[in-house]
């Protein structure tokens, strides 16, 4: 059973990446080694790949390449499987009620490998080629799969798994809230308008994080509404409703502070 919202006090924020797989808001690192990616398992899956592409269509020959190269294949992905279920189990294990992630889409995606463009929106030289490195960085990490075995194990211990907007998480100023591309240089995380810095992705997991902890406020003071109308309040009394909603404001604060 997951614990009811109101009681989900410490939230641990994650930030999906290729260069490290998570960033933490407890600061902790987590490596992604790049399973298929990695350049002497690329070279090795070229390799195979080849072998099987040079013998003649229909041959006896061509179909055992064809078997070597899938038993590579699923040996890439177990592994992948095996890793992504240990560090899902690192990061749900940890003494927190709530685990925020981001809510991946194709934008979401965009926006963390967006390949250099020109001040018109053209690709950069190269960027053709880049954009394809990126494509297959990111199915190597499987972040999707990552999100299910998270959601998984939370369930099975009782934590809950909140999804937030990830619209600028690396480009907010988590100081002053400026919000500009220039922010970010790489790993770091400088603002232009208030000079606050940090690195840049544990930065994210923890715009991340107070995210998630925002949203748990919201609709747990908003279920408590809901529950506490249903049994004190007739639905049609509009103002003891927001009277009622001070109320649920005053225990949020009481509960921040
Ligand atoms: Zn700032």
């Amino acid at each position: 059973m997951a614990k009811p919202l109101a009681e989900v006090k410490k939230v641990i924020g994650c930030d999906l990446g290729i260069t490290k797989l998570v960033h933490l808001s407890d600061r902790h690192q987590i490596d992604n080694p790049k399973f298929s990616t990695n350049k002497k398992t690329r070279h090795l899956l070229k390799i195979r790949q080849k072998s099987v592409s040079r013998k003649a269509k229909g041959s006896n020959n061509r179909k055992k390449a064809a078997q070597k190269l899938g038993r590579l294949h699923k040996r890439i992905a177990d592994k992948r499987q095996a890793y992504q279920w240990k560090v899902a189990n690192q990061i749900v294990s940890r003494n927190v009620d709530g685990i925020a992630l981001e809510d991946l889409n194709v934008s979401g995606m965009m926006k963390r490998c967006r390949v250099k463009t020109d001040n018109r929106g053209r690709f950069m030289p190269n960027g053709q080629s880049r954009k394809k490195g990126l494509n297959r960085a990111i199915a190597d990490a499987g972040w999707s799969d990552l999100i299910l075995k998270i959601e998984y194990l939370a369930v099975k211990q009782g934590k809950v798994v909140i999804k937030v907007n990830p619209q600028n998480s690396s480009r907010e100023c988590r100081s002053c809230g400026h919000i500009h591309a220039s922010n970010r240089n790489r790993e770091k995380f400088i603002c232009t308008e208030c000079g606050y810095h940090e690195h840049a992705d544990i930065g994210a997991a923890k715009t991340i994080r107070d995210r998630g902890l925002e949203i748990v406020r919201r609709d747990s003071a908003k279920l408590g509404a809901r529950h506490l109308n249903a049994q004190k309040i007739s639905p049609r009394s509009k103002s003891k409703r927001s009277e009622f909603g001070n109320l649920i404001n005053q225990d949020i604060k009481a509960a921040k502070s």
